[in-house]
């Protein structure tokens, strides 16, 4: 497995060198906006620890990710009205990774209506403004 890559994209975010539409950060994790959702709503779960993917991270540290991914997916439930949520994490590029930093998808879905296909589709920044605004006062509340 090749090392982790200090410069790629997430990484950059996490060490607040690019912006990104965030909803929720502790000590551990950071979640933000996907800014080419596949539906309204979808949100990106980082581990702040330097981990390609599944196949390098901690379990303990995996663990706290997905416990951080379940309180987005009950609050995207309310915010976003989701009748379901697809849950999504890719590992390495023969995985369907692009990004080489761990991250989960949380992708909140209305019945009927099928996710856009993945990078087709870029949000205007002020409707992802918006829903990381509501989405956070959420997970605040
Ligand atoms: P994956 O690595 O899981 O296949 O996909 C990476 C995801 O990151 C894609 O859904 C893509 O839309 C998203 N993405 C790529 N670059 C950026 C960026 O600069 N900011 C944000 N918020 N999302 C990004």
């Amino acid at each position: 497995m090749p090392a982790y890559d200090h410069n790629n994209i997430f990484a950059k975010i996490l060490r607040g060198e690019l912006p990104c539409h965030k909803v929720f950060e502790d000590d551990k994790c950071l979640a933000f906006l996907d800014i080419m959702p596949r539906a309204p709503g979808h949100t990106l779960v980082l581990p702040k620890t330097p981990a390609r993917n599944i196949l390098d991270i901690a379990p303990d540290d995996l663990g706290y990710v997905m416990q951080v991914v379940q309180k987005i997916a009950k609050a995207s439930v309310r915010v976003f009205g989701a009748d379901g949520i697809t849950i999504q994490q890719f590992n390495e590029s023969a995985g369907g990774q692009v990004v080489l930093h761990l991250h989960v998808h949380v992708i909140p879905r209305r019945e009927g209506v099928a996710m856009k296909p993945p990078a087709s589709f870029k949000e205007a920044p002020e409707v992802l403004a918006e829903q990381a605004r509501k989405l956070s006062a959420a997970l605040a509340g």
